[in-house]
């Protein structure tokens, strides 16, 4: 359950050299309302705590059935079935999993927690004039958990970044712009075709500011996390990895530029 003390996020990493200016401290945040079926974080999609299981890492000693109170957790052909509709959550099950196959994503902390890892690296953030980049998931998907990050962030002169989709409201927009340094947005492109890259080409070009850009590919890095939540990875056999707005250019003999996309 978030609030204005309290969220769930699902990772934190250090030392992230792509997240926007120097090193920084990067805060993943669970929940997001638009379930890409590329999606690179498909462990973020809910807010909630979610199970992750690793049928290879499995070595079938079965302590994780003996211990799920729900009996949620069944044998099947290769590997186990967790039942998603008696699953709670609790996470008995990977920490009694051993071989590490069994995995929660997401963990609820409160505003000083997370403080308190971004704080350890302030040596590095101060160095190379980094700072804290929210992402996830949608940050924007704990509207008033990242209204109070941003703020305690900026009440100790903690560079922010935001990662975002923007998909929310204005209001929260308005709300949280002031506490941001640098927003990465990123724009999905829900085809790679021309029309949608041109159309794309076109709103970007029609801003009154046009910031740098940087065209990203698909790819398919994630495919093993949805099994392993036991979703369905719906571009399995598209043989898409690596396609994307730039290979458009170069078979329509274009650069980035003419298309109405410009490169950082
Ligand atoms: S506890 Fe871990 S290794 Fe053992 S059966 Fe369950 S998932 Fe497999
Ligand atoms: S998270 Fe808890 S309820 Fe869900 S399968 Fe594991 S032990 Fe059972």
């Amino acid at each position: 359950m978030q609030s204005m003390e309290s969220g769930v996020i699902f990772d934190i990493k250090k030392f992230s050299i792509h997240d926007g200016p120097g090193i920084r401290t990067t805060v993943f945040m669970k929940g997001c309302p638009l379930s890409c079926c590329w999606c690179h974080n498909p462990e973020s999609q809910l807010v909630s705590r979610e199970k992750l299981y690793a049928v290879n890492r499995c070595i079938g000693c079965m302590e994780c059935i003996a211990v799920c109170p729900e009996n949620a957790i069944r044998n099947k052909e290769i590997g186990l079935f967790t039942d998603p509709d008696r699953c709670m959550a609790c996470g008995s099950c990977a920490d009694a999993c051993l071989a590490e196959a069994c995995e929660m994503a997401g963990r609820e902390m409160t505003v000083n927690q997370v403080l308190d890892e971004i704080e350890k690296d302030t040596a590095f953030h101060d160095e190379s004039f980094g700072g804290v980049t929210f992402s996830g998931g949608e940050p924007l998907a704990q509207p008033d958990f990242l209204f109070a990050l941003l703020k305690a962030c900026k009440d100790r002169q903690i560079h922010t970044a935001l990662d975002t989709s923007g998909f929310s409201t204005r209001k929260v927009l308005d709300r949280i712009r002031h506490y941001v340094d640098v927003f990465l947005f990123d724009l999905k492109g829900i085809k790679d075709d021309k029309d949608n890259v041109l159309a794309i080409g076109a709103f970007v070009s029609g801003l009154p500011l046009i910031p740098p850009i940087d065209l990203l590919p698909y790819h398919n890095l994630a495919a093993a996390k949805f099994e392993r939540l036991g979703k369905s990875y719906r571009l399995h056999d598209h043989g898409l990895h690596g396609v994307g707005p730039r290979q458009l250019c170069e078979t329509e003999h274009k650069t980035p530029e003419d298309m109405g996309l410009f490169r950082s």
